[in-house]
Protein backbone atom coordinates (compact mmCIF):
# COMPACT_ATOMS: atom_id res chain seq x y z
CA UNK A 1 0.00 0.00 0.00
CA UNK A 2 1.01 3.11 -0.73
CA UNK A 3 0.80 6.09 2.12
CA UNK A 4 0.72 9.46 2.24
CA UNK A 5 3.98 11.73 2.27
CA UNK A 6 5.36 12.23 6.03
CA UNK A 7 3.85 15.52 7.52
CA UNK A 8 0.79 15.45 5.27
CA UNK A 9 -2.55 15.14 5.97
CA UNK A 10 -5.75 13.55 4.86
CA UNK A 11 -9.22 15.55 5.31
CA UNK A 12 -11.74 13.28 5.29
CA UNK A 13 -15.03 14.09 5.11
CA UNK A 14 -15.80 15.31 8.76
CA UNK A 15 -12.36 17.25 9.24
CA UNK A 16 -13.27 18.68 5.46
CA UNK A 17 -16.50 19.71 7.02
CA UNK A 18 -14.87 21.36 10.06
CA UNK A 19 -12.51 23.08 7.49
CA UNK A 20 -15.11 24.76 5.53
CA UNK A 21 -16.95 26.07 8.96
CA UNK A 22 -13.57 27.76 9.69
CA UNK A 23 -12.87 28.92 6.51
CA UNK A 24 -16.59 29.96 5.91
CA UNK A 25 -16.10 32.18 9.00
CA UNK A 26 -12.67 33.58 8.44
CA UNK A 27 -14.26 35.16 4.64
CA UNK A 28 -17.02 36.54 6.64
CA UNK A 29 -15.05 38.30 9.18
CA UNK A 30 -12.10 39.28 6.45
CA UNK A 31 -15.46 41.01 4.81
CA UNK A 32 -16.79 43.03 8.17
CA UNK A 33 -12.97 44.53 7.78
CA UNK A 34 -12.91 44.95 3.89
CA UNK A 35 -9.70 43.01 3.01
CA UNK A 36 -10.10 41.17 -0.08
CA UNK A 37 -9.22 37.75 -0.94
CA UNK A 38 -5.38 37.41 -2.79
CA UNK A 39 -4.49 33.99 -4.31
CA UNK A 40 -0.81 33.35 -6.19
CA UNK A 41 1.02 30.49 -7.31
CA UNK A 42 1.49 27.35 -5.43
CA UNK A 43 5.42 27.64 -6.13
CA UNK A 44 7.27 31.24 -6.72
CA UNK A 45 10.71 31.54 -8.05
CA UNK A 46 12.83 30.65 -4.98
CA UNK A 47 14.75 34.16 -5.28
CA UNK A 48 11.61 35.49 -4.10
CA UNK A 49 12.12 33.61 -0.67
CA UNK A 50 15.49 34.32 -0.12
CA UNK A 51 15.40 37.77 -0.83
CA UNK A 52 12.13 38.34 0.71
CA UNK A 53 12.48 35.83 4.00
CA UNK A 54 16.09 36.21 4.23
CA UNK A 55 18.89 33.71 3.84
CA UNK A 56 19.46 32.99 7.52
CA UNK A 57 15.83 31.99 8.88
CA UNK A 58 14.54 29.07 9.23
CA UNK A 59 12.80 28.50 6.76
CA UNK A 60 15.09 28.99 3.88
CA UNK A 61 18.34 27.67 5.27
CA UNK A 62 16.84 24.22 5.82
CA UNK A 63 12.58 24.33 5.30
CA UNK A 64 12.11 25.05 1.25
CA UNK A 65 10.49 22.73 -0.96
CA UNK A 66 13.10 23.30 -3.93
CA UNK A 67 12.64 21.68 -7.37
CA UNK A 68 13.53 22.20 -10.81
CA UNK A 69 17.83 22.89 -9.93
CA UNK A 70 16.26 25.12 -7.07
CA UNK A 71 14.65 27.76 -9.41
CA UNK A 72 11.40 27.01 -8.21
CA UNK A 73 9.83 26.72 -4.46
CA UNK A 74 6.87 25.41 -2.82
CA UNK A 75 5.96 28.76 -0.88
CA UNK A 76 6.80 28.36 2.87
CA UNK A 77 4.77 31.43 3.59
CA UNK A 78 2.29 33.84 1.52
CA UNK A 79 3.72 37.51 2.66
CA UNK A 80 6.65 37.54 -0.05
CA UNK A 81 3.93 35.90 -2.49
CA UNK A 82 1.28 38.39 -1.54
CA UNK A 83 4.22 41.53 -2.02
CA UNK A 84 5.62 40.03 -5.30
CA UNK A 85 1.64 40.18 -7.05
CA UNK A 86 1.14 43.64 -5.06
CA UNK A 87 4.55 45.14 -6.85
CA UNK A 88 4.39 43.05 -10.07
CA UNK A 89 0.37 43.55 -10.71
CA UNK A 90 0.49 47.57 -9.84
CA UNK A 91 -2.11 47.39 -7.03
CA UNK A 92 -0.47 50.70 -5.37
CA UNK A 93 -2.04 52.48 -8.24
CA UNK A 94 -5.10 50.90 -7.38
CA UNK A 95 -5.96 52.24 -3.76
CA UNK A 96 -3.42 53.99 -1.57
CA UNK A 97 -4.23 51.05 1.08
CA UNK A 98 -4.44 47.86 -0.02
CA UNK A 99 -6.19 45.09 2.64
CA UNK A 100 -5.95 41.84 1.54
CA UNK A 101 -6.29 38.01 2.97
CA UNK A 102 -5.41 34.34 2.14
CA UNK A 103 -6.53 30.66 2.41
CA UNK A 104 -3.65 28.75 1.46
CA UNK A 105 -1.54 25.67 2.02
CA UNK A 106 2.39 26.28 2.80
CA UNK A 107 5.39 24.05 2.56
CA UNK A 108 8.30 23.42 5.23
CA UNK A 109 10.36 20.68 5.27
CA UNK A 110 10.15 20.64 8.82
CA UNK A 111 10.38 17.33 10.92
CA UNK A 112 6.55 16.47 11.80
CA UNK A 113 5.02 16.06 15.20
CA UNK A 114 1.62 17.03 16.98
CA UNK A 115 0.76 20.91 15.05
CA UNK A 116 3.82 20.90 12.88
CA UNK A 117 3.49 19.27 9.13
CA UNK A 118 4.89 20.00 5.66
CA UNK A 119 2.27 20.79 4.36
CA UNK A 120 -0.27 22.93 6.62
CA UNK A 121 -2.70 26.01 5.83
CA UNK A 122 -2.73 29.69 6.87
CA UNK A 123 -5.16 31.90 7.02
CA UNK A 124 -3.49 35.70 6.95
CA UNK A 125 -3.65 39.22 6.32
CA UNK A 126 -2.20 42.14 5.44
CA UNK A 127 -2.47 46.12 5.18
CA UNK A 128 -0.28 47.31 2.69
CA UNK A 129 0.74 51.47 2.62
CA UNK A 130 -0.49 52.51 5.72
CA UNK A 131 2.62 53.49 8.82
CA UNK A 132 0.29 54.61 11.02
CA UNK A 133 -0.46 53.00 14.14
CA UNK A 134 -4.20 51.93 13.56
CA UNK A 135 -3.03 50.25 10.73
CA UNK A 136 -1.51 47.97 13.07
CA UNK A 137 -4.24 47.89 15.56
CA UNK A 138 -6.93 46.92 13.47
CA UNK A 139 -5.03 44.17 11.61
CA UNK A 140 -4.03 42.78 15.37
CA UNK A 141 -7.70 42.99 16.04
CA UNK A 142 -9.15 41.13 12.64
CA UNK A 143 -6.95 37.98 14.06
CA UNK A 144 -8.24 38.44 17.72
CA UNK A 145 -11.72 38.96 16.39
CA UNK A 146 -11.49 35.77 14.23
CA UNK A 147 -10.22 33.45 17.08
CA UNK A 148 -12.82 35.40 19.76
CA UNK A 149 -15.66 34.47 17.30
CA UNK A 150 -15.12 30.84 18.25
CA UNK A 151 -15.10 31.30 21.89
CA UNK A 152 -11.63 30.59 23.04
CA UNK A 153 -10.72 33.61 25.48
CA UNK A 154 -8.02 32.29 27.16
CA UNK A 155 -5.67 33.05 24.28
CA UNK A 156 -2.62 35.40 25.17
CA UNK A 157 -1.44 37.81 22.93
CA UNK A 158 2.05 38.38 22.91
CA UNK A 159 3.23 42.25 21.20
CA UNK A 160 7.08 43.52 20.90
CA UNK A 161 7.85 46.76 18.70
CA UNK A 162 11.13 45.31 17.57
CA UNK A 163 12.80 48.74 15.95
CA UNK A 164 13.73 49.80 12.49
CA UNK A 165 17.08 48.04 11.22
CA UNK A 166 19.54 51.24 12.47
CA UNK A 167 17.81 50.51 16.03
CA UNK A 168 17.97 46.52 15.97
CA UNK A 169 22.08 46.68 14.34
CA UNK A 170 22.95 49.08 18.10
CA UNK A 171 20.67 46.23 20.40
CA UNK A 172 21.91 43.30 18.03
CA UNK A 173 25.74 44.27 19.00
CA UNK A 174 25.30 44.81 22.05
CA UNK A 175 23.04 41.44 22.22
CA UNK A 176 25.56 39.96 20.64
CA UNK A 177 28.57 41.01 22.68
CA UNK A 178 26.39 39.76 25.99
CA UNK A 179 26.16 36.57 24.69
CA UNK A 180 29.69 36.04 23.92
CA UNK A 181 30.43 35.99 27.48
CA UNK A 182 28.17 33.24 28.11
CA UNK A 183 29.00 31.49 24.74
CA UNK A 184 30.55 28.35 25.94
CA UNK A 185 27.39 27.53 27.82
CA UNK A 186 24.91 28.58 24.79
CA UNK A 187 23.15 25.40 23.24
CA UNK A 188 24.55 24.66 20.23
CA UNK A 189 21.54 25.74 17.66
CA UNK A 190 22.48 28.82 19.63
CA UNK A 191 26.62 29.19 19.50
CA UNK A 192 25.95 28.74 15.61
CA UNK A 193 23.09 31.55 15.98
CA UNK A 194 25.58 33.70 17.48
CA UNK A 195 27.29 34.83 14.73
CA UNK A 196 24.61 34.76 11.76
CA UNK A 197 21.50 35.69 13.37
CA UNK A 198 22.07 36.42 17.13
CA UNK A 199 18.14 37.44 17.16
CA UNK A 200 17.09 34.33 16.98
CA UNK A 201 18.55 32.93 20.16
CA UNK A 202 16.03 35.08 22.05
CA UNK A 203 13.46 32.21 20.34
CA UNK A 204 15.74 29.43 22.05
CA UNK A 205 13.57 27.06 23.92
CA UNK A 206 16.65 25.55 25.76
CA UNK A 207 16.13 25.72 29.76
CA UNK A 208 19.90 27.31 29.92
CA UNK A 209 19.43 29.66 26.89
CA UNK A 210 16.23 30.94 28.66
CA UNK A 211 18.50 31.65 31.83
CA UNK A 212 21.39 33.53 30.36
CA UNK A 213 18.84 35.40 28.65
CA UNK A 214 17.12 36.68 31.76
CA UNK A 215 19.75 39.53 32.45
CA UNK A 216 20.18 40.36 28.39
CA UNK A 217 19.61 43.75 27.40
CA UNK A 218 15.96 44.44 25.50
CA UNK A 219 15.06 45.36 22.39
CA UNK A 220 12.71 48.25 24.14
CA UNK A 221 15.11 50.00 25.39
CA UNK A 222 17.51 50.61 21.81
CA UNK A 223 13.50 52.05 20.33
CA UNK A 224 13.72 55.76 18.92
CA UNK A 225 11.44 58.31 19.76
CA UNK A 226 9.70 57.23 16.59
CA UNK A 227 8.94 53.61 17.23
CA UNK A 228 8.48 54.04 21.53
CA UNK A 229 5.32 56.65 20.10
CA UNK A 230 4.17 53.47 17.50
CA UNK A 231 4.19 50.99 20.12
CA UNK A 232 2.81 53.00 22.98
CA UNK A 233 0.23 53.90 20.48
CA UNK A 234 -0.82 50.26 19.18
CA UNK A 235 -1.05 48.69 22.91
CA UNK A 236 -3.23 51.94 24.03
CA UNK A 237 -5.18 51.36 20.69
CA UNK A 238 -5.49 47.62 21.73
CA UNK A 239 -6.13 48.79 25.01
CA UNK A 240 -9.89 50.82 23.90
CA UNK A 241 -10.57 47.85 22.06
CA UNK A 242 -10.75 45.78 25.46
CA UNK A 243 -7.93 43.59 23.73
CA UNK A 244 -6.11 41.76 26.44
CA UNK A 245 -1.84 41.38 25.87
CA UNK A 246 1.38 41.32 27.16
CA UNK A 247 4.63 42.72 26.13
CA UNK A 248 6.96 40.38 25.58
CA UNK A 249 10.48 42.01 24.69
CA UNK A 250 12.13 38.64 23.31
CA UNK A 251 9.36 38.23 20.85
CA UNK A 252 11.34 38.88 17.80
CA UNK A 253 9.78 35.93 15.07
CA UNK A 254 11.39 33.68 12.74
CA UNK A 255 11.44 35.88 9.35
CA UNK A 256 14.18 38.69 9.01
CA UNK A 257 11.79 40.96 6.91
CA UNK A 258 10.18 42.55 10.44
CA UNK A 259 10.49 45.74 11.66
CA UNK A 260 8.45 47.71 14.46
CA UNK A 261 5.63 45.58 15.41
CA UNK A 262 5.39 41.99 16.48
CA UNK A 263 2.91 39.77 17.60
CA UNK A 264 2.30 36.19 18.54
CA UNK A 265 -1.08 34.82 19.76
CA UNK A 266 -0.06 31.91 21.59
CA UNK A 267 -2.80 29.08 22.84
CA UNK A 268 -1.55 26.65 26.43
CA UNK A 269 -3.94 23.63 24.71
CA UNK A 270 -0.99 23.23 22.26
CA UNK A 271 1.89 22.20 23.88
CA UNK A 272 5.24 22.71 22.41
CA UNK A 273 4.21 23.98 19.31
CA UNK A 274 2.14 26.58 20.88
CA UNK A 275 1.46 29.39 18.29
CA UNK A 276 -1.30 29.61 16.24
CA UNK A 277 -1.04 33.52 14.75
CA UNK A 278 1.86 35.25 14.31
CA UNK A 279 3.07 38.80 12.54
CA UNK A 280 4.27 42.09 12.53
CA UNK A 281 5.79 44.69 10.42
CA UNK A 282 7.69 44.33 7.44
CA UNK A 283 8.25 47.93 6.40
CA UNK A 284 11.50 47.48 4.33
CA UNK A 285 10.15 44.17 2.86
CA UNK A 286 8.74 46.02 -0.25
CA UNK A 287 11.44 47.86 -1.23
CA UNK A 288 13.86 44.79 -0.76
CA UNK A 289 11.74 43.30 -3.73
CA UNK A 290 11.97 46.19 -5.60
CA UNK A 291 8.97 48.03 -4.80
CA UNK A 292 8.99 51.32 -4.07
CA UNK A 293 9.37 51.99 -0.28
CA UNK A 294 5.95 50.83 1.39
CA UNK A 295 4.92 50.30 4.91
CA UNK A 296 2.96 47.35 5.84
CA UNK A 297 1.90 44.85 8.18
CA UNK A 298 0.48 41.31 7.91
CA UNK A 299 -0.41 38.01 10.27
CA UNK A 300 -0.68 34.29 9.27
CA UNK A 301 -2.43 32.22 11.53
CA UNK A 302 -2.10 28.02 11.16
CA UNK A 303 -5.44 26.82 10.49
CA UNK A 304 -4.33 23.17 11.31
CA UNK A 305 -3.29 24.25 14.92
CA UNK A 306 -6.41 26.43 14.95
CA UNK A 307 -8.61 23.41 15.07
CA UNK A 308 -6.70 21.39 17.72
CA UNK A 309 -7.14 24.22 19.92
CA UNK A 310 -11.08 24.02 18.93
CA UNK A 311 -10.73 20.70 19.24
CA UNK A 312 -9.34 20.81 22.66
CA UNK A 313 -11.27 23.71 23.41
CA UNK A 314 -15.74 23.91 24.49
CA UNK A 315 -16.51 24.87 20.91
CA UNK A 316 -19.20 22.57 19.09
CA UNK A 317 -18.66 22.61 15.53
CA UNK A 318 -21.98 22.83 13.29
CA UNK A 319 -23.28 19.49 12.57
CA UNK A 320 -23.40 19.01 8.23
CA UNK A 321 -26.74 18.85 7.24
CA UNK A 322 -29.34 16.40 6.60
CA UNK A 323 -30.51 14.85 3.68
CA UNK A 324 -34.43 16.86 3.06
CA UNK A 325 -35.47 13.54 1.56
CA UNK A 326 -34.81 9.96 1.32
CA UNK A 327 -36.70 7.75 -1.43
CA UNK A 328 -36.45 3.99 -0.96
CA UNK A 329 -37.14 1.82 -3.81
CA UNK A 330 -38.35 -1.29 -4.86
CA UNK A 331 -38.19 -2.65 -7.85
CA UNK A 332 -36.55 -1.67 -11.34
CA UNK A 333 -39.28 0.35 -12.61
CA UNK A 334 -39.20 2.15 -9.15
CA UNK A 335 -35.57 3.01 -9.40
CA UNK A 336 -35.69 4.04 -13.01
CA UNK A 337 -38.35 6.53 -11.37
CA UNK A 338 -36.36 7.28 -8.34
CA UNK A 339 -33.42 8.81 -10.26
CA UNK A 340 -35.23 10.70 -12.34
CA UNK A 341 -37.27 12.19 -9.60
CA UNK A 342 -33.81 13.06 -7.43
CA UNK A 343 -32.28 14.66 -10.60
CA UNK A 344 -35.41 16.67 -10.62
CA UNK A 345 -35.89 17.17 -6.58
CA UNK A 346 -31.71 18.44 -6.44
CA UNK A 347 -32.40 21.02 -10.20
CA UNK A 348 -34.97 22.12 -7.47
CA UNK A 349 -32.89 22.79 -4.91
CA UNK A 350 -33.84 19.98 -3.04
CA UNK A 351 -31.54 17.63 -0.70
CA UNK A 352 -32.04 13.94 -1.12
CA UNK A 353 -30.72 10.86 -1.02
CA UNK A 354 -31.04 7.22 -2.83
CA UNK A 355 -30.24 3.47 -2.52
CA UNK A 356 -27.12 2.98 -5.71
CA UNK A 357 -26.42 -0.49 -4.02
CA UNK A 358 -30.42 -2.14 -5.07
CA UNK A 359 -30.55 -2.97 -1.28
CA UNK A 360 -33.20 -4.41 0.30
CA UNK A 361 -36.54 -1.75 1.29
CA UNK A 362 -35.15 -2.58 5.24
CA UNK A 363 -31.74 -1.38 4.81
CA UNK A 364 -32.70 1.35 2.95
CA UNK A 365 -34.32 2.38 5.76
CA UNK A 366 -31.84 2.14 7.80
CA UNK A 367 -29.27 3.97 5.76
CA UNK A 368 -32.29 6.54 5.42
CA UNK A 369 -32.12 6.72 9.88
CA UNK A 370 -28.60 6.69 9.96
CA UNK A 371 -28.80 10.15 7.65
CA UNK A 372 -31.10 11.21 9.81
CA UNK A 373 -33.17 12.34 6.38
CA UNK A 374 -36.47 14.51 7.50
CA UNK A 375 -38.78 12.83 5.30
CA UNK A 376 -38.79 9.44 3.32
CA UNK A 377 -40.36 8.41 0.18
CA UNK A 378 -41.37 4.83 -0.26
CA UNK A 379 -41.58 4.20 -3.89
CA UNK A 380 -42.77 0.64 -5.67
CA UNK A 381 -44.61 -0.75 -7.83
CA UNK A 382 -48.30 0.70 -6.71
CA UNK A 383 -47.03 4.08 -6.46
CA UNK A 384 -45.30 3.74 -10.37
CA UNK A 385 -48.96 2.62 -11.04
CA UNK A 386 -51.07 5.06 -9.20
CA UNK A 387 -48.55 7.75 -9.67
CA UNK A 388 -49.22 8.84 -5.89
CA UNK A 389 -46.61 8.56 -2.94
CA UNK A 390 -46.65 9.07 0.82
CA UNK A 391 -44.19 11.14 2.04
CA UNK A 392 -43.49 10.22 5.99
CA UNK A 393 -42.02 12.73 8.48
CA UNK A 394 -39.46 11.03 10.20
CA UNK A 395 -39.26 13.08 13.42
CA UNK A 396 -43.31 12.46 13.99
CA UNK A 397 -43.94 9.55 11.38
CA UNK A 398 -47.23 11.63 9.75
CA UNK A 399 -48.11 11.04 6.47
CA UNK A 400 -49.28 12.91 3.21
CA UNK A 401 -49.88 12.06 -0.39
CA UNK A 402 -48.29 13.32 -3.79
CA UNK A 403 -48.87 13.36 -7.03
CA UNK A 404 -45.21 11.46 -7.95
CA UNK A 405 -44.72 14.02 -11.27
CA UNK A 406 -45.41 16.66 -8.87
CA UNK A 407 -42.83 15.87 -6.12
CA UNK A 408 -41.04 18.95 -6.97
CA UNK A 409 -43.70 20.72 -5.57
CA UNK A 410 -43.63 19.46 -2.02
CA UNK A 411 -42.58 21.32 1.12
CA UNK A 412 -39.84 19.47 2.08
CA UNK A 413 -38.66 21.99 5.26
P1 LIG B 1 6.91 28.07 14.77
O1 LIG B 1 7.64 28.89 15.77
O2 LIG B 1 5.80 27.28 15.36
O3 LIG B 1 7.80 27.28 13.87
P2 LIG B 1 6.85 30.05 12.73
O4 LIG B 1 7.49 31.22 13.34
O5 LIG B 1 7.63 29.21 11.79
O6 LIG B 1 6.17 29.13 13.84
P3 LIG B 1 5.17 31.53 10.92
O7 LIG B 1 6.07 31.30 9.79
O8 LIG B 1 5.05 32.88 11.48
O9 LIG B 1 5.48 30.49 12.07
O10 LIG B 1 3.72 30.98 10.57
C1 LIG B 1 2.54 31.47 11.21
C2 LIG B 1 1.72 30.35 11.79
O11 LIG B 1 1.64 29.25 10.90
C3 LIG B 1 2.29 29.72 13.05
O12 LIG B 1 1.96 30.51 14.17
C4 LIG B 1 1.60 28.38 13.07
O13 LIG B 1 0.29 28.48 13.59
C5 LIG B 1 1.54 28.03 11.62
N1 LIG B 1 2.64 27.12 11.24
C6 LIG B 1 3.93 27.43 10.98
N2 LIG B 1 4.63 26.34 10.63
C7 LIG B 1 3.74 25.30 10.65
C8 LIG B 1 3.83 23.90 10.37
N3 LIG B 1 4.97 23.35 9.97
N4 LIG B 1 2.72 23.14 10.52
C9 LIG B 1 1.55 23.68 10.92
N5 LIG B 1 1.40 25.00 11.18
C10 LIG B 1 2.47 25.80 11.05
MG1 LIG C 1 8.83 27.52 12.05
Amino acid sequence: MISKPKGTLDFLPDDAFKRQHIEKRLREIASLFNYKEIRTPTFEKTELFKRGIGEETDIVSKEMYSFHDSEFTLKPEMTAPVIRSYIENSLYNVAPVTKLYYISNMYRHERPQAGRYREFSQFGAEVIGSNEYIADVELISLGVFFLKSFGLNDLKIKINNIGNLEERAEYIKDLKDYLLKYSVDLSEDSKRRLEKNPLRILDSKNPNDIKILENAPVINEYLGNENKQHFENVLNGLKSLGIDYVTDYKLVRGLDYYTSTTFEIVSDSLGAQNAVLGGGRYDKLIEQLDGKPTPAIGFACGIERLTLVLEASTYEFPEEQSPQLYIVTSGDEARKKAVEISYRLRENGIYCELDLLNRSVKSQMKEANKYKAKYVAVIGEDEIKTNEVKIKRMNDGSESGIKLDEITNYNFN
